[in-house]
């Protein structure tokens, strides 16, 4: 008998690989281990242990890496993602190891600090100025020398028998500091609505086991001071705090928020990090020291020691979704990971995903209503400007009762915002001449024109070029003309219409990283701009006290395409952009501009009827037997040509298991039919609630694998349909 162990390693496997454990090696699952794959030695997880009699030739794993192991709840977790999300199982792994740096202890660096603060006589200049120095100790000898104008060596020897300065040594990536939950920082006091809110999510983390709530709130209505109050009862309680925010609010302004409540810096996790802040990120949680972790969707796969409650910030947000890779949810996953570690989650919302509020109402999760604003703010008044009656110019694009809220606007002093989500100055380019549209190599998409960068761009791939003077076709001089708005073009119309007025452009664009834009909401914030035209960017979670007029271009933009949230999204995009109008002393007043005034999530939004709106919505789901009545996966198939997808996916659906409850809808093109040169398939999959569906995929995924160069990817509750 031979021990085996199980090792899982963080590349695109589906299962662990079994090694002989050799004798004298104490491994327990969760260790990380050396062992040989071919001719390279890799680091993996033990993901099992077990006696085998066997022939195989196995190979002997070479070493355990001593450092702390991955706990049980956090396998746990690796293996229900992939198994959820039919996911290769080493690819979640690998969403685990994000630093490798992170499994040793921090560096070690030398650091000075001064000795006394006796001045001494008869000093060089030069070691006068270092003495001098503020704000600076402890720190390098370089760091030093560079603030004081001298040599490193010059610090160094002032550690030597003069003994200005003290050597210590210090680790490279610090600790972060322990928040304090009776910290008094909160943003103001809370009302007797609010404290009882607090306190029921509080009551919650007390009991110390699985539990889902839903803050269902207004915009404005004061969330986060209130799941602040759960985070508090979980750090009392020693416990692990995160909170989960789209990526976009991850702005220092945002981060200074937490900083204030609990008096400490956050530890911090997302996609812009650099390599030395993940690595200190990681290797604090994963010991348990970082104790609040503010992380956009990936940070739910930090190795948590003692996690006791995640909340889910703006839960129906879209960014939750992760659709390359390991596609999956992180707002779904969360509630998986709090399940496994006993932990409690918070689901907080202005205008929940309808799958939540189902699982309120149904008593699944626990339901607290924070329904109004504080103090004299009230929501504002929602009006519909009907395109057809109020047509704006030819060429135009904002309507008269849309610009005379804007200048009323502005003659009192106050502030309007104009949201457009669509980037770029206009999202399409078409030849006068030939009637030729502008489109993106290998891709079923438009270019969009760019006029601050003078560039055409595609917004699906990337890809883009210097905007043309001829058309390629027809080689025209001249002859392109932009067709339709972005936001650019609105805010050359703002301009035109309002010269004096300050007008500035919000998008991912103009203010590409968090600094800049942070810059911007706080201008906007201060009153500085006077008129803001910005895409999905403005709609999250600021505070702008003097903006008192909203204006929608183009409300019916999210209700194009086949996407069965069409309704729900633009409704809860609509409800978060007039919720930005009035949150101070000053009512707030929001017009949206549509084609279709008699569309039910617009209807609804103006009369202020969210009843009216879930209940119509969730009648037609039921009634097509949809989320949250049923349960949806996707398949995409994509090859390099047309005829090797068609092939693949007639020969993929041939292989379908039969199964009670399931009805498979497809093949058929995607959407985007052709994306980067590869042509996409999709089939739709509906199942009736008690099905296992990621089950159901899983097996006929396992079925038949896809030839060279063809792909298939399974979306479990697809959020996209492109
Ligand atoms: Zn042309």
């Amino acid at each position: 008998m031979k021990q085996i162990a199980k090792v899982l390693f963080p590349v695109g496997v589906p299962e662990p690989f079994d090694y002989v454990v050799p004798t004298g090696m104490q491994l327990a699952c969760g260790d990380f281990v050396y062992a040989p794959i071919g001719k390279q030695m890799k680091l993996g997880v033990v993901w099992g242990l077990g006696q085998a009699d066997t022939d195989r030739k196995l190979k002997d794993i070479s070493e355990r890496k001593n450092c702390r192991a991955l706990n049980p709840g956090m396998l746990k977790f690796v293996d229900w993602t992939a198994k959820y999300n039919c996911a290769p199982l080493g690819m979640v792994l690998r969403m685990v190891l994000r630093s490798y740096k992170a499994l040793d202890p921090s560096p070690i660096v030398t650091m000075y600090t001064p000795r006394s603060a006796e001045r001494l006589v008869g000093l060089s200049a030069g070691r006068k100025r270092v003495l001098d120095l503020q704000d600076i100790w402890p720190a390098t000898a370089s760091d030093i020398a560079k603030a004081a104008n001298v040599s490193a060596s010059v610090v160094r020897t002032m550690a030597g028998p003069s003994r200005l300065l003290e050597k210590i040594s210090v680790p490279l990536d610090p600790p972060f500091g322990t928040p304090d939950p009776d910290h008094e920082g909160r943003q103001f006091a809370l009302t007797p609505k609010q404290i009882t809110a607090g306190q029921e999510l509080a009551d919650l983390v007390a009991r110390q086991e699985f539990s889902i709530a839903l803050l269902d709130g207004v915009t404005g209505s004061g969330k986060t001071e209130v799941y602040l109050e759960a985070a508090a009862q979980a750090l009392r309680q020693g416990g692990q705090v995160l909170i989960l925010v789209p990526e976009i609010a991850l702005t220092q302004a945002g981060l200074r928020r937490f900083a204030q409540r609990f008096g400490t810096e956050p530890a911090q996790w997302h996609s812009a990090m650099g390599e030395a802040a993940r690595r200190r990120t990681w290797r604090e949680v994963a010991a348990g020291r970082a104790k609040l972790v503010i992380g956009a969707r990936s940070a739910l796969y930090l190795p948590y020691a003692d996690l006791q409650l995640i909340v889910v910030d703006e839960e129906h947000d879209n960014s939750y979704k992760q659709d390359e890779g390991v596609i999956y949810n992180a707002r779904d996953m969360a509630v998986v990971r709090a399940k496994l570690s006993g932990a409690s989650v918070v689901l907080a919302s202005a205008t929940p995903s309808l799958e939540s509020l189902t699982n309120a109402r149904t008593g699944r999760y626990a339901h607290v209503i924070l329904p109004e604003r504080p103090g004299a703010a009230v929501m504002p008044e929602i009006g519909l400007v009907d395109l057809k009656e109020d047509k704006p110019e030819n060429g135009r694009f904002l309507s008269q009762p849309l610009i005379d809220g804007i200048a009323e606007a502005l003659e009192q002093g106050d502030q309007a915002m104009l949201y457009l989500n669509r980037r770029g100055y206009a999202p399409l380019i078409i030849c006068r001449a030939c009637g030729e549209k502008l489109k993106s190599p290998d891709t079923d998409s438009w270019l969009v024109e760019h006029r601050r960068t003078g560039r055409a761009m595609c917004h699906l791939t990337g890809f883009s070029m210097p905007m043309p003077s001829a058309c390629p076709e027809c080689k025209t001089e001249g002859s392109l003309h932009p067709v339709g708005p972005g936001v650019e073009r609105v805010a050359e119309e703002a301009t035109q219409l309002f010269p004096q007025a300050r007008i500035e452009v919000l998008s991912s664009d103009t203010a590409g990283n968090p600094e800049r834009i942070r810059e911007r909401m706080e201008r906007m914030a201060a009153g500085d701009i006077d008129i803001l035209v910005g895409t999905q960017m403005v709609v999250k979670g600021h505070n702008f006290p003097h903006l008192t007029f909203v204006g929608v271009v183009d409300g019916d933009l999210g209700l194009a395409g086949g996407d069965l949230r069409a309704g729900e999204r633009t409704y809860q995009t609509l409800v978060q952009v007039a919720g930005r109008a009035g949150r101070a002393e000053k009512p707030g007043r929001a017009l949206i501009q549509t084609h279709m005034p008699e569309h039910e999530a617009l209807e609804a939004l103006a009369a202020g009827d969210r009843e009216g709106f879930i209940a119509a919505e969730l009648s037609m789901r039921e009634l097509l037997g949809l989320p949250p009545y049923g349960k949806l996966a996707a398949v995409i198939i994509s090859a390099p040509d047309g005829k090797k997808a068609d092939e693949f996916a007639r020969k993929f659906l041939a292989k379908a298991p039969r199964a009670e409850g399931i009805e498979i809808m497809g093949p058929s093109e995607a959407p985007i039919a052709i994306l980067r040169g590869r042509h996409r398939r999709r089939f739709l999959v509906k199942a009736e609630p008690m099905v296992n569906l990621s089950a159901y995929m899983q097996a006929w995924k396992s079925r038949l694998r896809p030839p060279h160069k063809t792909k298939l990817q399974i979306d479990i509750d697809p959020q996209s349909f492109m």
